[in-house]
């Protein structure tokens, strides 16, 4: 498997659905850390639209109370990974997502500045599927290819006390040796 990021900051192997929540970074910002995230909705629910519908801003919060605490929520992430390893892309590397919110990695805060968001379908308390870390693994490749990443952090470690995800359930062995686990 092998991804390749093309001119414009998107992966040319990924279902391509774009935000609108998403803005530049800041100038000459180079793209350094990656932030491994966890989400579905509603929790532990997998395999329907939702989540793209929420980074579309589409999602209607009132069919299902469990969502209903989404409501005018602007947020996006760079990738989704679903469980069976499909691949989505609502924000261009070269643009700034909106998936880390109040954060801080090595004294930096606004991680959002100077990051890339990758989402694994799944709760923070569980485990991930093979077909998540292979395609991990090679999206981790391929943004090596593009980016100067350096290190990769959990949404936990840049935003301590607020987040959990992607939770004790993902193996940091299994995601790219060539990105070290810097928390802080
Ligand atoms: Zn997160």
């Amino acid at each position: 498997m092998r991804f390749d990021v093309d001119m414009h900051g998107w992966v040319r192997q990924a279902r391509r659905l774009p935000s609108p929540n998403c803005d530049a970074r800041p100038c000459g910002m180079p793209v350094c850390l990656l932030v491994i995230h966890c989400i579905s909705l509603p929790r532990g629910c997998y395999g329907g639209a939702a989540v793209a519908q929420l980074f579309a801003n589409t999602l209607d919060t009132q069919a299902d109370p469990r969502l209903a605490d989404l409501a005018g929520l602007r947020v996006s992430s760079h990738f989704l990974i679903r469980r069976d390893g499909e691949l989505l892309q609502f924000v261009s590397g070269h643009q700034r997502a909106w998936h880390a919110g109040v954060s801080c990695w090595q004294g930096r805060p606004g991680c959002n500045d100077f990051s890339i968001g990758v989402e694994l379908e799944g709760v923070d308390d569980g485990p991930y599927t093979d077909a998540q870390y292979e395609v991990l693994a090679a999206l981790q490749q391929g943004l090596l290819g593009a980016y100067p990443l350096r290190a990769q952090a959990a949404h936990s470690d840049i935003a301590p006390g607020r987040k959990t995800d992607p939770g004790p359930g993902f193996e940091w062995s299994r995601a790219s040796a060539q990105l070290e686990r810097v928390a802080r």
